[in-house]
Parts: C-alpha cells; structure tokens; sequence
C-alpha cells in the first residue's frame, strides 16, 4: 500500500456506548496499526436533538477502556479538525453551495404537509415511498431567488434516474443498485445542519480516510455516498461492510436480547482484552484459526479480505466462558488491580460509605450494609418477591410498569444522578397512574434486594445506570414467573 492507512470510527453520541461500535472501532483500529496508519475518532452529532454530551463523553471513557487509543479526535485534536460535526457546518454549507452550482443538488422548498401527502398518496397507490422530484425543475435563478428570500428550504441531492449505480464492497465484490429506487436525499436540513450522508461523505474526504469500515446496515446508503464522491470529483475510499452482531436467535443485536452497552461489560468485570478478542472473533478467524489472541497478534494478522460474511451471533456465554480463561491466566495482583480500576475503586466506596454510615456501628457491619453494592444480578427472597408487586397490580401487571419505567424513562437517561433520576421516575408515576409510594417500593427493593436501604435516588446512583437496568431486568423477570 502506498498511501497512510486512515480509518475512522464515527460514532452517534446518541445513547450508551453500543459494542457495535467497539466492534466496528476494533477492525478500523487494527487496520490502521497494522500499516503503521492512523486512527481517527470523529463524533457525527448532526442529529441536534439526540446528541448529547455524556454520551460522547462516555464513548470515549468506553473505547479508552479498551484500549482503542486513536490518535486524532475532539479531544486529542490533529490536522484535520474539528473533529466533531456540530462544529463543521460552515464546511457542510460550502460543500452544498457547490454542488447546487454544477446542478449535483438543488434547493427543495416543499412543506412537510406536501410530503405528507405525497407520501400517502405513494402508500395509497402502493409506489415505493420516496420524493418525487418536484422542485427538481425549479429554473436554478427562481430557486436561488427564493434562497435568498429566506424561504424555508432543504438541500437535496439528484439523483440520476435512470441506470444504475455500481458500488464496491471490499467483501461482497460489485453491488449494484437501480436509480429509480435511489431518494434524492436530503444533503442539508431546513434548520441548515447537513444529514449524515453529506458531512460523513465531506468529512471523510477531507480528513483523508482511506478505508471506510462501518456496519453493513450502511450499505443501501453507499450508491448515495458514491454519487457524492462522484459528483465532488472526489476518489472513494475503499468499503468494507462488517457484519452484524446478531442475538442468538439471529436478530439484530439488541438490548431486549443481550446487553448492548459497553458500560454494562465494564461494569460486569468483563476484561477488555476477552472482550477485544471475542469481537475479534465475530467474523474473523487467525489464520491458524486459534481462538484466543491479543490485540497485537490481531494486528499483526488482520487482513480484511477474510471477514467472514454471514451474521455473526454475540454469544454471552461464550464471551463469559472466554472472560474466565483470560482471569485464571491472570496473576492475582492484575487482577487486584483491575478490580480497583473497574469495579471497586476508592472513589466507589467513598460514594457508598456516606450512604451506610448512619446504619453502622461497626467496621464489620460495613459488609452486611453493602452488600448490595457489590453484588452483580440479585436473587429476591420470598419477603422480597412480594414487594416487587406493585400495590393493587398482578404480577404481569408489575412486570410491564417496570419494563416502561426501563425503556421509556431510565434506558434514555444518559445522566445519571439522583437529580435527574428522581424527576424522570416521578414523571414515569404520574403516567402509569401510580403514586410516587407505590412505585418507590417496588423499585427499592428490584434495585437493592431489600425494603430498607439507604435514600432510592443516592443509592441508584451510586449502583449505576447498568447495575440498575440489570437488576429491574431480573425483577421483570421474576414478576413474570409469579403466578
Ligand atoms: N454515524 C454513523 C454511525 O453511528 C457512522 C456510520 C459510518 O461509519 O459511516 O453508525
């Protein structure tokens, strides 16, 4: 190869830190270590309303976790900056201006009542749903004129209609797709921020990635990104589509199936070095197929052309049974340490000793308070069982009102503190038609094992989002099982 090898991970900051993207980032940081390249981190927030800091935030505290240390970024800066998109967009507009100019995109002025229609009347008539190209033929004068105006307006991208486009994948060859089927895709939005598909296509442009590896849920964008390249007189990066994640039933990898977020495997006492190795696996294989391998040995081997296709299944207990190989090989005093580091640092019992303090009389004691703290999933006693039960509720009954509480109030939540938890909980009552007591209880105790603990608020938060969600997960779990 003769140019530097730079690969990127692009992470949404749009939630908790997803084990796809550690997945993705793996194969795009071997990559680029492999060919003495470089690593790039770039946050896409075009979505305003769904970006938030503590998910970017959390995104980088994830990866460095694992060690995928890139080596430009937000935070860490380089030659292409800035590297987070929300501060990009007078780049975005520049790009768009050119290609309405040389007639690649064009201003779109419809209203959302027009689409609306459009899109049921293409429903109706069972079309396939999509923009009709109206403003298309919108003399470019009478279109800049009313640009100027300040009438509200998108920037889309056209087209071709007829023929087809032809793209490459490094591992699935020539794909083509028919233009008819192809939207004149939104480049740029009435509020002026591009679309994902404009700055991710400018941005890996101008930052010089070389190799685009990215989830396979991408490739039916490709043919649009292409005609990007095309239009901008730009040479493609090559494509690689990884494959994805799969719960065991083959279903895409969710959070209903199997925990998704890398906080969770942190705070499990997952090992960042059995889970590199396992995400390795996922579609991978070291050429003398050993199982087990490290970061360096992935590096040294990769070689994209070898991903297999085919949906790889996340196996919880394989990555368990693996986790536990890498710990026995361990020695004690490592293992001491990430304990320290991941799971019972200084810091987390200085968080915890304020809440138990009051309830103690000697050091000893400290055990039998705390214990839930420490704890992974927990088991209810019968006592316990029966406080699950919201007051008034079957069992059943019970189990859906904490399954919205999680989905609805508590997986959004990406602060996670007794000031915002408190708030989002009493919220969540008013809608299932509970008082705050009547759900406090029940909550206490799938959260804490017991009916009496320290303040809800204080103890959730130093429990942690993920210790949480997994216990009112094994709560739901057993409301379920009760007759
Ligand atoms: N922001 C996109 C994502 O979060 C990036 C996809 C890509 O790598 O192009 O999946």
């Amino acid at each position: 190869m003769t140019e530097t090898v730079r690969t990127r991970i692009a992470p949404s900051p749009t939630g908790d830190p997803h084990v796809g993207t550690a997945y993705v980032a793996l194969f795009n940081y071997a990559l680029a270590r492999r060919h003495g390249g470089q690593f790039i981190l770039r946050i896409e927030d075009t979505d305003r309303q769904r970006s938030n800091a503590a998910s970017e935030r959390m995104i980088f505290e994830a990866l460095r976790w694992l060690g995928l240390e890139w080596d430009e970024g937000p935070d860490v800066g380089g030659p292409y900056g800035p590297y987070r998109q929300s501060e990009r967009s007078a780049i975005y507009r520049e790009h768009a201006e050119r290609l309405i100019t040389s007639g690649a995109a064009y201003p779109c002025f419809c209203s959302a009542d027009r689409l609306k229609a459009l899109r049921a009347e293409q429903r109706a008539k069972k079309l396939p749903i999509g923009y009709d190209g109206h403003c298309r033929s919108i003399p470019p004068d009478e279109a800049r004129r009313r640009v100027e105006a300040g009438e509200p307006h998108v920037i889309r991208l056209a087209m071709p209609r007829e023929g087809e486009s032809v793209v490459h994948d490094l591992l699935r060859g020539e794909i083509r797709f028919a233009n008819a089927q192809i939207d004149d895709q939104i480049l740029i939005k009435s509020d002026g921020f591009p679309t994902y598909h404009l700055a991710n296509v400018v941005d890996d442009h101008l930052m010089g990635i070389t190799h685009v590896i990215r989830a396979e849920e991408w490739i039916s964008s490709l043919p649009k990104h292409v005609r990007l390249y095309e239009a901008f007189g730009w040479k493609p990066p090559v494509f690689c589509h990884l494959p994805l994640l799969r719960n065991t039933d083959k279903s895409k990898i969710s959070k209903r199936k199997n925990p998704v977020s890398l906080n969770y495997y942190r705070r499990a006492g997952y090992l960042p070095e059995a889970l590199l190795n396992y995400l390795a696996l996922m579609g991978w294989t070291m050429p003398d197929e050993r199982e087990e391998f490290s970061l360096g040995e992935l590096i040294e081997n990769i070689d994209l052309t070898d991903i297999r296709l085919g949906g790889p299944v996340f196996d919880l207990t394989k990555l368990t049974w693996l986790n536990g190989r890498y710990l026995r090989r361990m020695p004690p005093e490592e293992i001491l340490d990430r304990l320290r580091r991941d799971l019972y640092s200084d810091e987390y019992f200085l968080k915890i000793l304020p809440l138990v303090r009051e309830r103690i009389d000697t050091l000893e004691q400290f055990a039998e308070y705390s214990q839930f703290f420490f704890a992974g999933t927990l088991e209810y006693d019968e006592g316990a069982r029966n406080k699950l039960v919201v007051k008034g509720r079957t069992p059943p009954q019970a189990a859906k009102i904490f399954r919205i509480l999680l989905e609805e109030s508590l997986d959004p939540l990406m602060e996670w503190d007794a000031a915002h938890l408190e708030p989002v909980v009493r919220t969540a009552c008013e809608k299932a038609g509970l008082t705050p007591k009547e759900l406090f209880m029940p909550l206490r105790v799938a959260v804490t094992g017991r009916p009496a603990t320290p303040p809800l608020f204080d103890t959730m938060e130093v429990l942690g989002k993920e210790t949480c969600r997994r216990r009112i997960r094994r709560a739901i779990e057993v409301l379920r099982s009760m007759k």
